[in-house]
């Protein structure tokens, strides 16, 4: 069998050891673990990178505890706006969608964008017409709501600011929770990368994160790596984040860890930009940089164990 590699995030911010209770951080393994498996499980049978990428995305966009999908976070009209985006590192194909309030699995919908729309990016109630023509399934606004979700948005809804889902503002408060994604290398050798969220509680204006954002926040090539953030979505909207790690690997001849380090602890350290994120290069090489206190992650080749984390 040939090398195969899988990694998943389920988001980057203040998460703080001292603050989890054990039973929360056990669900929150048992989320990453579910849905690392999925995909892995296709890699390992020979599937391709781009279905395992959507399937563990899927997963995590049905696991309550992440934000996205099931257990978004609210907008500050109390609504919620997910974004989601998909990309092929064989082809350079892409589908990405934003500003979408009820479809189950935002991922899904970026991948029928990418193979059935004829275009790249579709927002809003548009994008929710081509998913019904799809027959993608939808729900509503109690699907997709969470009492502590609901709660979060309480404690900022009144102000003008908005956070980081899982950015822990208060001391003693409970907020771990994150967009998710996941990078694949299958064992024909193809990258793929998929990313998907509610974006950041108390957002304004149809405000748009770099989760959808093909370069942004979600970007494969075959020649380079496949990349998905997490964290403070216009900073890494700013700095380009996954399209500059691709870039200085394609351009610089840069490896994938040094691309990752100088983007994520120097670069958007010095513009003040929080978070992290998962990458893979072809040779299967696996990176999980972030620069805050924790980012939920997971990650396995063809022949090393499963691991899971939470903090640094
Ligand atoms: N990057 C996402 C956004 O800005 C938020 C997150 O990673 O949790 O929408």
């Amino acid at each position: 069998m040939k090398k195969y590699a899988i990694a998943i995030h389920g988001g980057a911010g203040t998460i703080l050891r001292h603050l989890m209770f054990t039973e929360k951080e056990n669900m929150y393994k048992q989320g990453l673990q579910d849905a690392i498996t999925i995909g892995e499980q296709i890699l390992k049978m020979g599937g391709s990178s781009l279905d395992a990428v959507e399937s563990s995305v899927s997963s995590l966009e049905n696991f309550p505890l992440f934000n996205a999908g099931k257990g978004a976070v609210f907008t500050n009209k109390g609504t919620h706006e997910m974004d989601a985006s998909i990309m092929d590192g064989l082809t350079l194909e892409a589908g990405a969608v934003c500003g979408v309030s009820n479809i189950k699995n935002p991922v899904q919908l970026a991948r029928l964008i990418k193979e059935k729309s004829g275009h790249v990016f579709l927002s809003g109630p548009d994008a929710e017409a081509f998913a019904h023509k799809m027959s993608l399934p939808t729900a509503g606004p109690e699907y997709f709501y969470t009492q502590e979700r609901f709660n979060q948005w309480q404690e900022v809804k009144e102000t003008d600011s908005y956070q980081l889902d899982h950015t822990d503002k208060k001391e003693n408060s409970e907020k771990k929770f994150g967009t998710v994604g996941c990078v694949a290398l299958d064992q024909y050798g193809n990258l793929a990368a998929a990313t998907s969220t509610g974006g950041m509680t108390n957002k304004r204006f149809g405000r748009v994160g770099d989760s959808s954002i093909i370069g942004a926040g979600t970007y494969a090539n075959n020649n380079t790596c496949a990349i998905s953030c997490t964290g403070h979505g216009e900073y890494f909207i700013r700095a380009v984040v996954a399209y500059d790690i691709s870039c200085l690997m394609e351009y610089k001849g840069l490896s994938l860890k040094e691309a990752c380090d100088f983007v994520v602890k120097e670069k958007l350290v010095k513009m003040g930009g929080e978070g992290g994120l998962i990458a893979i290069d072809s040779y299967g090489n696996i990176e999980l940089p972030f620069n805050s206190a924790g980012m939920y992650r997971a990650w396995k080749n063809s022949d090393t164990e499963l691991q899971i984390r939470i903090y640094e």
